[in-house]
């Protein structure tokens, strides 16, 4: 039985993923218009028809929604109650006016954009992703609090359909990414128009007659930034308020719900996966998630919940992507690590294609075996999925090495990375003797 009280196919299909990448596309299609002289094609700037792109978004959702439809999950024997679900014992369920009794449950209920304490953002009528896409009409001058990905993907993306763009962060942006590679986003973005302000204290706000004035101290001045509209991407906040934990004995930490390695809950009959347990909150973790709880419950194989092997990507241009262990991080739990890279730049479909910004980055153990890796660059969330791969197989960094890549494509870029791990091989003196040696046979 499955219990939804909104849209089916939550978050990502309605207010995420879904549309914020048919923006991102739009958005491409819009900038290349700008772009094409070093081509030989006349640049041009487009002409946006907003409520159109806001078709393009509706219509890939509405092209997607079938396969996480009522029809498709009834077809499948699951009931659908569309209500709110809470709980009211340890293994009973209300909802839309019923009790049911299950052998497991799993929650799954998800996030919502979470408000920052910022005076004044009471007052004001801001958009957040669950509002967002709904606007036929484009926001001229934009203010965004946030520069996550959620909140840089948007920036970008507005700038390119035409808004001016202005990004508030407290802290640095994109800040949970490499700041080697996040430096490459950044300065693309700027490039294109959008103004990024970091470590900055939202003072005060208020709606005037012509928009939203945020009232900012940056770099010890004060400032005021005008806007007609104002984007919140300030974080997220698990869905669970209404969830009557307490009666089902389930226990809460860090604002999430608690689990174990395994995704069970402090009651042992009920699992939570995906959003509402914090972490990683990304669509592919949800679906991993439910892949162990499946294993679990339906044929109690024991599992873990593992994170090592987890890729993420900000879908801003140039892309960045990561999986396992940052530079940092390797620095901080290992005494000797070697940080192998290979530039875009070196690349010769991306010089094809001009798109020669960025670099892979990936950081090895001494004994060779993978730890992390990460990329700006074109495509670098189709070309990290190697990388997890190697990780998930606690794979050494010869197996890279061993691929053969077609060329000219952009994923030779992974394997020339990982070549250079050998690249003083040559110049030590053990294998100088055993060239010398071998030549000695003829
Ligand atoms: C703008 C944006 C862009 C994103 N882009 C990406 C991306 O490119 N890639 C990526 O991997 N992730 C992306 N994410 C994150 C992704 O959307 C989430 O990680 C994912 O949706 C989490 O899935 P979930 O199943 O945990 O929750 P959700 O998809 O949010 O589903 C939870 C569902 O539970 C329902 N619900 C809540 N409470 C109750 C209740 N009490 N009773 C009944 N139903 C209830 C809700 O209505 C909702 O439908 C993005 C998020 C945002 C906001």
């Amino acid at each position: 039985m499955l219990i939804e009280k909104g849209e089916m196919g939550g978050d990502c299909l309605n207010y995420g993923c879904v549309p914020s990448k048919a923006l991102i596309a739009a958005a491409k299609h819009a900038h290349a218009f700008r772009t094409g002289e070093a081509f030989g094609i006349a640049s041009a700037e487009p002409k946006v028809d907003f409520a159109k792109v806001h078709d393009h978004v509706h219509s890939v959702i509405a092209a997607i929604a079938p396969h996480d439809s009522q029809e498709r999950f009834e077809g499948m024997g699951v009931k659908v109650i569309r209500a709110e679900g809470r709980f009211v014992d340890g293994q009973t369920v209300e909802a839309a006016g019923e009790r049911f009794r299950a052998r497991r449950f799993v929650i799954a209920t998800g996030s919502s954009p979470a408000a920052p304490p910022i005076p004044g953002l009471d007052s004001i009528d801001y958009l957040t992703n669950e509002t967002v896409f709904n606007k036929t009409e484009l926001p001229r001058r934009l203010i965004i609090i946030g520069a996550g990905p959620i909140g840089m993907e948007m920036a970008q993306a507005h700038a390119r359909l035409g808004s001016q763009v202005t990004v508030l962060e407290a802290f640095d942006p994109l800040g949970k990414d490499d700041p080697e590679l996040t430096s490459v986003v950044l300065e693309h973005i700027r490039r294109e128009g959008v103004e990024i302000l970091s470590r900055i204290k939202i003072t005060g706000m208020r709606q005037t007659a012509s928009g939203i004035s945020v009232d900012i101290e940056f770099e010890d001045e004060t400032r005021t930034i005008k806007g007609t509209h104002l984007l919140v991407a300030a974080g997220r906040r698990a869905n669970m308020a209404s969830l009557n934990l307490d009666v089902a004995g389930i226990e809460t930490e860090r604002n999430a719900i608690k689990i174990d390695t395994g995704l069970k809950t402090t009651n042992r009959h009920v699992y939570a996966v995906g959003d509402v347990t914090g972490g990683l909150q990304f669509t592919h973790v949800a679906g991993y998630h439910a892949g162990l709880v499946i294993r679990n419950a339906l044929f109690r194989l024991p599992v873990r919940n593992e994170t090592k092997h987890i890729p993420w990507v900000t879908y801003t241009d140039p892309e960045l992507a990561h999986v396992g262990l940052t530079e940092a991080q390797a620095r901080e739990s290992h005494t000797d690590i070697q940080v192998l890279r290979w530039p875009f730049k070196d690349n010769d479909r991306a010089q094809a294609e001009r798109r020669t910004s960025g670099l892979v980055k990936a950081v090895v153990s001494a004994k060779g075996h993978i730890l992390g890796a990460s990329i700006v660059g074109p495509c670098a969330g189709e070309l990290i999925q190697p990388w997890g791969i190697a990780i998930a197989g606690n794979q050494k960094i010869k197996t890279m090495i061993d691929q053969v890549v077609a060329y000219p494509t952009l994923g030779e870029v992974n394997r020339r990375a990982a070549m250079t791990y050998y690249a003083d091989l040559p110049s030590k003196p053990m294998v100088k003797a055993v060239i010398r040696l071998l030549k000695m046979f003829g």
